[in-house]
């Protein structure tokens, strides 16, 4: 089930529970402890009163009341030292124990703000690579839909060795391509000085080759459709398919969706999520994408990162989907 990373008021979110950053003696402070309590209203200071404060790490639940959501989880983070002080072991807890309340209390969707990120000091990269690791996990063996709330992305500091290494890439191809379309322009115009070729012999080079003795190839490719390929390459990688689409942050109705339809069409980001689950190289990957309409290119960053990681080997759809957030781009999955 999937992970969204998404920018709103936590308070506004329409889900089964939302977390709250909490200090330890649950009564309300600022930030977005402050926010939710204004929300939802006196009767949820009352109820907090009678839960004799959390310690850090730790969670407890309440009800919603004037928010939109059923309950509010109450989590306490660490304050953030100098990064030896356990803060990161205490912080990986704070989503762990929030989650397995959820979970308690059956909830099917929960959103997180970024816990220890603002007073508390933690520095917002990191932060948000715990929360990624921690609720990633627990998503491959649990089914909920988990919203990560990030209130103020344009204070993300993106300088991270992952993320310079992506920007050099993108960097890279779009130098390369604007070399390549620079050519490109210059052989066209050279060729609108000369004459034009006879349509013979162009018929002969570009049509000729392609449908010649590969014609039956070509037409039985079009048999298979993009869920048919898809059942295929799950069954031989061995996969079930709640591995599947649990790996690409593909939520259940929707991967039923695709089973029960020989035709559905998926959008460019859902197929790529498949190809990163099933492990496919950057050709299967190409030929997966090709039975849905779709290629990758080297003029959007969404589809250079996607290479980028593909071609790196690391398959980690939330770590993937961590760099297109942080390069505004739409996510995989979800
Ligand atoms: P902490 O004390 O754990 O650091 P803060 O409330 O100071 O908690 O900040 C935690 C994170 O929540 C920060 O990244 C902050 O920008 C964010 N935040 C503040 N208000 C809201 C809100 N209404 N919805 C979602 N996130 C919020």
């Amino acid at each position: 089930m999937p992970l969204r990373i998404v920018r709103n008021d936590i308070t506004k979110m329409k889900v089964d529970a939302i977390v709250n950053a909490a200090n330890k003696t649950l009564l309300g402070g600022g930030g977005v402890d402050g926010a939710i309590h204004k929300a939802a209203g006196m009767r949820l200071l009352a109820e907090c009163m009678t839960l004799g404060g959390c310690d850090t790490g730790k969670a407890k639940i309440t009800k919603g009341y004037k928010l939109p959501c059923r309950y509010v989880i109450h989590t306490v983070g660490p304050v953030y030292v100098d990064g030896t002080h356990g803060e990161k072991e205490l912080l990986e807890s704070c989503y762990r124990e929030s989650l397995m309340l959820a979970k308690e209390n059956a909830c099917e969707s929960v959103a997180f703000p970024l816990i220890s990120s603002g007073v508390y000091g933690y520095p917002k990269d990191q932060a948000l690579k715990v929360a990624i690791d921690v609720i990633s996990d627990f998503l491959l063996k649990n089914d909920m839909t988990v919203y990560l709330v990030v209130f103020d992305r344009a204070a993300f500091n993106i300088g991270e060795k992952l993320f310079s290494d992506i920007a050099e890439y993108i960097d890279d191809k779009y130098v390369s391509d604007h070399i390549d379309s620079r050519v490109e322009r210059m052989r066209r115009a050279e060729g609108n000085r000369t004459f034009a070729r006879p349509l013979a012999a162009k018929c002969e080079e570009c049509c000729a080759a392609p449908f010649g003795d590969d014609l039956d190839a070509i037409l039985s490719e079009i048999d298979e459709s993009f869920s048919q390929m898809l059942l295929r390459k799950i069954d031989e990688k061995g996969m079930t398919d709640a591995e599947c689409y649990k790996k690409a942050n593909i939520d259940r109705k929707l991967f039923s969706k695709i089973r029960s339809d020989v035709n559905y069409k998926p959008s460019k980001p859902t197929a790529i999520a498949f190809a990163i689950s099933l492990e496919l190289t950057l050709s299967e990957t190409a030929e997966l994408l090709k039975k849905a309409g779709f290629a990758l290119s080297h003029s959007n960053k969404f589809d250079i990162i996607i290479e980028y990681f593909i071609s790196r080997g690391n398959y980690n759809v939330f770590e993937i989907n961590e760099a297109l957030f942080a390069f505004d781009q739409c996510l995989l999955g979800a």
